[in-house]
């Protein structure tokens, strides 16, 4: 191809040529880099053609991928339930979707380039985003590519609790940051709400147990009152005979106090195990002293009925627990055991303290010969009872399970023992 063709042509209607030019070298020189500068544009333009023909399908192609992409990324934006926003470097708001825009009460084309904070204007994301991309505090980038929960602030300026996840691209070599928030406020709810009727469901069931003992903690109590009214009455007696022997008066009021004591220590049990203590913190406590407490709630009425309660052990061990929920379980075994082996000629019911390398055991035994294959696959499902109408909830087993695992452990049924045994397995305190 003739690439100088306009510089001679031109050079030609000026009746001049490159060989006979009006002046010197410098013409020439002038000459060449004309026609070299117009040979690269000449270049150029060919290359521009040929890539305006070869490419325009490519490009085309290209176009319509990065608009159906376009429409997927809508779709996807404006399905989601939850919120999704992209930010910026300077945490200036990029993509808002509808959910944003109903949480947050404006649309994306009013906040599109505002900084988050114009929106998120209060709770724990507001601080996380302003740590990372205003103070850029050291360690401040540690949300990146988890879920965690945290709150924000809705269009009413409530602080609402949130599921998060943040993550970091690079689009160009520029950082950009996508957000999904998920409002967490009905599902906190409902766990609310479950929480509560779970409680509610405990206490009843206390109550339950608490009832089936009314007899023997009225016994229980009734008894020492007789003591002190016994003793009262006998110190009167002395008194109005002109008063008696120090020694006598000294032991019937020893005798008083004590009893008293002993009428407290039943009143004592029976409030701290009662009230709802499900929001207790968890404290050291003796296995001994649990297991005693309980008895005390129930022994009178075993005494009564010939059943022979026994707490066995050869070292007391210590347990991190709620105490009030860890008796709990332990009368629902035990008033179980009782309805079993109440109608047997032989009545005793034990509680063993055992441990192994990583638990403890405490296993509460009676003189039944263990449970029929099919209640056991039953035992510990909500409201299944074989008691009569009235007197079994069938709750007892499964809300001891619920109360046991919330301390780490377990309870079972041991299903090859002799005897029905019942197993409370509960983390051994770590040391250091
Ligand atoms: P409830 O005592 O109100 O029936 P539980 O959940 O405490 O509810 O017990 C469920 C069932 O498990 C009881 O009805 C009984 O059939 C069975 N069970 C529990 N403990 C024993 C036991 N020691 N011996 C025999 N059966 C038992």
């Amino acid at each position: 191809m003739k690439h100088n063709s306009i510089i001679d042509s031109v050079l030609k209607e000026l009746n001049l040529s490159d060989t006979h030019s009006p002046g010197d070298g410098a013409w020439r020189a002038f000459l060449n880099l004309l026609k070299e500068d117009e040979a690269k544009l000449l270049i150029k333009n060919q290359e521009l053609q040929l890539l305006n023909e070869l490419g325009f399908n490519e490009v085309q192609k290209v176009w319509e991928l990065i608009q159906e992409r376009e429409v997927l990324i809508k779709t996807i934006l404006g399905s989601s339930q939850d919120i999704i926003l992209t930010l910026n470097n300077e945490a200036r708001i990029i993509e808002f979707n509808h959910v944003a825009e109903s949480t947050f009460g404006i649309t994306k084309k009013e906040v599109s380039g505002l900084p988050i904070f114009s929106v998120i204007t209060k709770g724990s994301l507001k601080y996380d985003l302003e740590n990372y991309f205003l103070k850029k505090t050291e360690g401040s980038d540690a949300f990146f590519g988890k879920v965690y929960e945290g709150t924000i602030s809705n269009a009413n300026e409530e602080e609402i609790p949130v599921s998060i996840y943040i993550n970091k691209i690079n689009i160009e070599k520029m950082p950009v940051y996508p957000l999904y928030i998920r409002d967490l406020t009905l599902q906190k709810a409902s766990e609310k709400t479950i929480e509560e009727s779970r409680a509610k469901l405990i206490l009843a069931s206390k109550m339950s147990s608490l009832g089936e003992m009314a007899g023997g903690i009225a016994h229980e109590i009734n008894t020492p009152l007789s003591t002190i009214q016994m003793k009262a009455e006998l110190l009167l007696e002395r008194l109005s005979e002109g008063g008696g022997n120090e020694k006598v008066i000294n032991d019937s009021l020893n005798s008083i106090i004590i009893t008293v004591k002993k009428i407290a220590k039943i009143i004592r049990g029976l409030r701290s195990f009662s009230r709802d203590g499900t929001k207790d913190p968890m404290s050291v406590c003796a296995v001994s002293q649990i297991v005693n407490d309980t008895f005390d709630l129930c022994r009178q009425k075993f005494f009564d009925h010939d059943v022979d309660l026994k707490f066995n052990f050869n070292e007391d061990l210590n347990i991190l627990c709620r105490p009030g929920e860890i008796s709990q379980v332990l009368l629902n075994l035990i008033q179980n055991a009782f309805d079993a082996v109440e109608n047997l000629d032989q009545k005793w019911i034990r509680v063993d303290l055992l441990e192994d390398k990583k638990s403890v055991l405490i296993k509460v035994i009676d003189s039944g010969s263990g449970i029929v294959k099919d209640v056991q696959d039953k035992l510990m499902q909500p409201f299944f009872t074989t008691k009569a109408i009235g007197k079994g909830t069938g709750l007892g087993l499964s809300i001891s399970r619920g109360l046991i695992m919330a301390h780490g452990g377990t309870i079972e049924l041991e299903t090859d023992a002799v005897n029905t045994t019942f197993c409370l397995k509960l983390p051994k305190i770590k040391t250091l």
